[in-house]
């Protein structure tokens, strides 16, 4: 696939993790002081931006310096996208689909959004105009809220290409959406159709794909994008492969119901089932039981904690083997301290 652009971003640094918190209106009060000790030594996972056909019509974009992993599935002219990563990347994905279906003269696009967070829906204000869109009806609503963040991240994007040796093309896009950002408006980002909590069906040519929401995990909108018939699954930030995964209050996180969602998509799998994470390489159901044990020695050691009297703040400092060698290590503090004011 010759026509879609490829850069290689080999480097994960501190500002792009930055803008991963940004884009999801973490707390700087929290992850500064993290940020600051640990420094982002162990966080270059050695992506690289480039689509990967991880099975016939089937195109993952894993890197870790522009928001969360993208999947778009091309099927016949149909085209379905699969999160949308930071506000100025939206361009790029739009070209990239359009790319991948053969440059045809109307694109017959699908967007689902995973969730709201801005590194999986920032670039909707590209998309969600071209495309019939889908979002869990609480993700709809959140998405909706983020416009202004949105904005400022499409405002900060030029600097973003600049800084990771982005492509021209890159960055006229980035400048484009950059100029373009005052202007959208809560309609532009919104995805059109509200998934229920029981979840919803579509069909993409021959292709047939499930939404799963299996109740709060990551968010309070998790969607799971089950491809049955071609055994793929797209868990958007319920599993985050080798890294600490991402905890955030103001989405209603919570530990438990994670590896409530995290059972719900092992049933989902088999031995040759291909894993999609939200972040992270792409892998098969290991990935998921990863996660699931990550939560539950998480549980255990933060009750153990509580229980011993262990304070909150000493908790949040500390580190167990179940942690060792994991990526987004500035995290890691979030992950404890989220889960000790889950359990108390
Ligand atoms: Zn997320």
């Amino acid at each position: 696939m010759t026509s879609v652009p490829t850069v290689d971003y080999r480097n994960f640094d501190r500002r792009n993790f930055l803008a991963i918190l940004a884009a999801v209106g973490a707390s700087a009060a929290l992850t500064a002081p993290a940020i600051a000790r640990f420094g982002f030594a162990n966080d270059d996972p050695s992506f690289i931006y480039a689509w990967d056909e991880i099975k016939p019509g089937f195109h993952a974009l894993v890197d870790a310096k522009t928001g969360g992993n993208s999947l778009v599935v091309v099927s016949g002219t149909q085209v379905l996208l699969i999160d949308t990563k930071f506000a100025h990347l939206g361009g790029g994905l739009l070209q990239d689909a359009q790319a991948f279906a053969g440059n045809p003269a109307h694109l017959d696009l699908r967007l689902i959004n995973t969730h709201h967070h801005g590194d999986h829906a920032g670039g909707n204000a590209l998309i969600v105009p071209h495309a019939d869109s889908y979002a869990h009806k609480k993700g709809v609503e959140r998405i909706k809220d983020q416009l202004e963040k949105f904005q400022q991240s499409a405002k900060a994007g030029p600097a973003q290409i600049k800084r990771n040796k982005g492509t021209d093309e890159q960055l006229k896009l980035a400048i484009a959406a950059a100029d373009a950002a005052e202007s959208w408006t809560r309609a532009d980002i919104a995805p059109k159709n509200r998934v229920p909590d029981e979840g919803a069906s579509l069909t993409l040519g021959s292709t047939e794909i499930n939404m799963y929401h299996f109740g709060r995990g990551h968010t309070d909108n998790d969607l799971v994008v089950h491809f049955a018939n071609d055994n793929i699954i797209h868990t958007g930030d319920l599993v985050f492969a080798g890294l600490h995964p991402f905890f955030d209050p103001s989405a209603r996180v919570t530990a438990i119901g994670w590896t409530k969602s995290l059972k719900a998509i092992l049933d989902l799998c088999d031995d040759d089932t291909i894993v999609v994470p939200g972040h992270g390489p792409v892998g098969n159901k290991q990935a998921v039981q990863d996660q699931l044990e990550y939560m539950n020695n998480l549980i255990e050691h933060v009750q153990t904690d509580i229980d011993t009297g262990v304070s909150k703040s000493e908790s949040t400092k500390k580190t167990w083997d179940f942690m060792e060698g994991l990526g987004f290590e500035s995290i890691r503090g979030r992950a404890i301290s989220a889960v000790y004011d889950e359990l108390n």
